[in-house]
């Protein structure tokens, strides 16, 4: 089946085996997801070796994106759980403290980042449990924070906490983090995603750690907290792809405002020739039933025609009944919104160097001869970035001697990332590999196709010639 918007599956205990691995490669998975906020390294090794055997087994390229945790704020064990009622009071300790209930309608709680306690004020909101309980700060004293129960709910050990109004000032890699991200580098992870990101200066300490241990990993930010919308530009330039993670973000920021910010952190990314992810509960019905919503169909082919580059699964395909039939619901709704999709956006970009134009240039190009394909040579990847930005009809097959950079291309929307022959002449490498297409049979005779590459090869950014092989052309190759 032929897709060009990526999908990308959270791995877990469903969906860990070999033989799930080869499935949901099968039914269309371009980038599997370890998520750290679980797991050991053992285990994780175990999977990612499960992963390269699958693409061994079927013969076809998916990228490795290892979820950093960060600072996930959760509140400490409890004695029992809490039954709140509306205007109960829950005392916030500074000290690790079993929480329980201290008398009638009085509750305390202590949280794994006490220090977080000195950044409130009188009437911050704190959420717990994923947003569903809000309460309000009424008192601060060096003992800890009290907050007025604004709704009912049952509150137990380690649930999440949101602080909506507060900068959290604590830094976002956890010294866990920073150990997974050194397992990441030693394990040659394709993309890492950074959770809770606030500002640039958090992309920018993770790419430092990334570098210190020899890593070249793709970094992407995730968007979740309102601290990230505000910096969002400046986080753009520091990042290698967005996530919009849509989960946490809609605690953090009114939950009405997620499809506008959708909209506009895919614009951002997508007029940055950057990758994004639309992340959380696409079809989060599907973890325990078999059929999904129509709300949530529309909710894929929204995604997709917003422009986004790949949609993902969490619970669904980690913890889920059926990942499989995840995947595949997913693919379907993909295959038939992209029947209906707005190809050839040219609008709204501005071309910052010669790589853009010559990325326009070839896709209008290839849009006006009506090519079958477009081949692109690249060493870094930038330039298949680049060109996936004006969303061509025709498939893009990026062709690389890098095989780092050939895994960092299964994330990009429309791409068929594939390995060169060899790194030598601009010639050499065309010339094998359209031999080898056309006796393979991938590549036609009698069609027409443009070719971008760099001239002398192997140079990253040097994007400067667009040709167009043309049906005529194809004796020079048999
Ligand atoms: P998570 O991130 O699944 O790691 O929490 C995604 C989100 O918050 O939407
Ligand atoms: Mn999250």
């Amino acid at each position: 089946m032929k897709k060009r918007t990526k999908i990308l599956a959270t791995i877990g205990p469903s969906s860990d085996s070999l033989d799930m691995l080869i499935q949901l490669i099968n039914a269309g998975v371009n980038v599997f997801r370890l998520n750290f906020s679980h797991g050991t390294h053992e285990q994780h090794l175990i999977v990612l070796q499960r992963i390269h055997e699958a693409m061994k087994i079927t013969g076809l390229v998916v990228g490795v994106l290892q979820d950093i945790s960060g600072p996930k704020i959760r509140i400490g064990d409890l004695k029992e759980d809490f039954f709140l009622e509306e205007n109960d009071t829950l005392i916030f300790s500074a000290l690790e403290i079993l929480g329980q209930q201290l008398s009638h309608n009085v509750y305390q709680v202590s949280i794994n980042y006490p220090e977080i306690l000195k950044q409130l004020n009188m009437g911050d909101y704190i959420y717990l449990y994923d947003g569903t309980i809000r309460t309000k700060v009424t008192e601060i004293n060096e003992k800890g924070v009290k907050v007025n129960v604004e709704n009912a709910g049952t509150l137990s050990s380690k649930k999440g906490v949101n602080f909506p109004n507060t900068r959290l000032g604590v830094d976002v890699l956890t010294n866990k983090d920073k150990k997974d991200i050194e397992w990441g580098v030693k394990n040659s992870v394709d993309f890492m995603a950074i959770s809770f990101v606030q500002s640039a200066q958090d992309m920018k300490n993770a790419r430092a750690i990334v570098k210190s241990h020899g890593g070249q990993q793709k970094l992407i930010a995730k968007i979740e907290k309102f601290d990230a919308i505000e910096n969002i530009d400046e986080i753009i330039e520091a990042s290698d792809g967005l996530m919009v993670a849509r989960g946490d973000l809609g605690i953090e920021v009114p939950y009405y405002e997620v499809p506008n910010l959708q909209k506009i952190l895919i614009g951002k990314a997508n007029a940055a020739s950057i990758p994004v992810i639309t992340a959380t509960q696409m079809l989060i019905s599907m973890t325990k039933n078999e059929r999904a919503t129509r709300a949530e169909i529309s909710d894929i082919a929204n995604a997709v025609m917003d422009g986004t580059d790949a949609v993902m699964l969490s619970e669904e395909s980690a913890v889920g009944e059926n990942p499989v039939l995840a995947v595949e619901t997913m693919s379907n709704t993909i295959v038939e919104t992209e029947k209906f999709y707005k190809y050839y956006r040219y609008s709204g970009y501005t071309n910052k160097d010669i790589g853009d134009t010559i990325s326009e240039s070839a896709v209008r190009l290839a849009n006006d001869v009506d090519v079958k394909g477009i081949f692109a040579i690249t060493s870094s990847g930038a330039s298949v970035r680049k060109l996936t930005r004006y969303k061509p009809k025709k498939t893009i097959y990026a062709i690389t001697h890098n095989s780092i950079v050939r895994g960092q291309m299964s994330l990009l929307w429309g791409v068929i990332p594939l390995m060169s022959v060899d790194e030598s002449s601009l010639q050499h490498v065309v010339n094998k590999f359209m031999k080898r297409g056309l006796k393979e049979g991938s590549i036609k005779k009698e069609n027409s196709y443009i070719l971008t590459a760099g001239d002398p090869i192997g140079k990253a950014g040097s994007t400067n010639m667009i040709r167009v092989i043309s049906s005529e052309d194809m004796k020079e190759f048999t």
